[in-house]
């Protein structure tokens, strides 16, 4: 692609980075910006520049925070002996959304991938372990999507906190093999959390 600016042209190589925009895209992105009044472009880099630099991450469920409880975690009236095991906040929205849920999440960061080299160490684990043994836990719910990966952490997990005297469960799996939990419909996905099944149930059948 040629550009007569590069000025343009910096600004298009820096949006194409974004995943989904192509180069056309991010052309299209760039000229719409120019037609709009100054400030718009100012607001937009503003609330990024702010958004990256100021974001925290809960420091007790590793959820994305404007402060160092999460505002879910912060809120007395949730149950904080219920955890939902997630794989991001996407998840964490996605559940939240449904209105189904008053307990507090537990946000792992990813799931166990060897193939992408992801091991149980570069993910929220020891946290979650040692919350489950500190003896503040009644039930753990996993909320992890059915993939072979989101298994392997589910058992991975379930093996290091089985001998804790609390209910491990697993959301109903009417969220279907493989499937993403954000992309389940919100009475599908809220109706899973409330059916959970025993996690050794779960497996065993498999
Ligand atoms: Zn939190």
């Amino acid at each position: 692609m040629e550009f007569s600016s590069k000025l343009i042209e910096k600004a298009v190589n820096e949006m194409s980075q974004l995943p989904g925009i192509g180069k056309r895209t991010a052309l299209r992105l760039v000229l719409h910006l120019l037609k709009q009044p100054k400030d718009q472009t100012v607001f937009l880099s503003q609330a990024l520049v702010a958004m990256r630099q100021d974001i925290k991450y809960c420091g007790s469920c590793h959820n994305i925070s404007d402060s160092i409880l999460c505002e879910i975690c912060a809120n007395n009236n949730r149950n904080h002996q219920l955890i939902c095991v997630v794989e991001d906040i996407r998840d964490v929205m996605a559940i939240e959304n449904t209105g189904q849920f008053r307990g507090i999440y537990h946000v792992l960061g990813g799931k166990i991938s060897p193939i992408d080299g992801v091991g149980p160490s570069q993910l929220n684990i020891n946290s979650l372990v040692e919350k489950v043994k500190s003896g503040t836990v009644q039930e753990i719910i996993f909320a992890l999507s059915s993939t072979m990966e989101g298994d392997t952490t589910n058992f991975y997990i379930y093996k290091q906190i089985a001998e804790s005297e609390i209910i491990i469960s697993t959301i109903a799996r009417g969220i279907s093999v493989g499937d993403e939990l954000e992309y389940a419909d919100e009475v599908t996905l809220g109706r899973s959390i409330l059916q959970r099944i025993p996690f050794e149930k779960g497996f065993k059948n498999n």
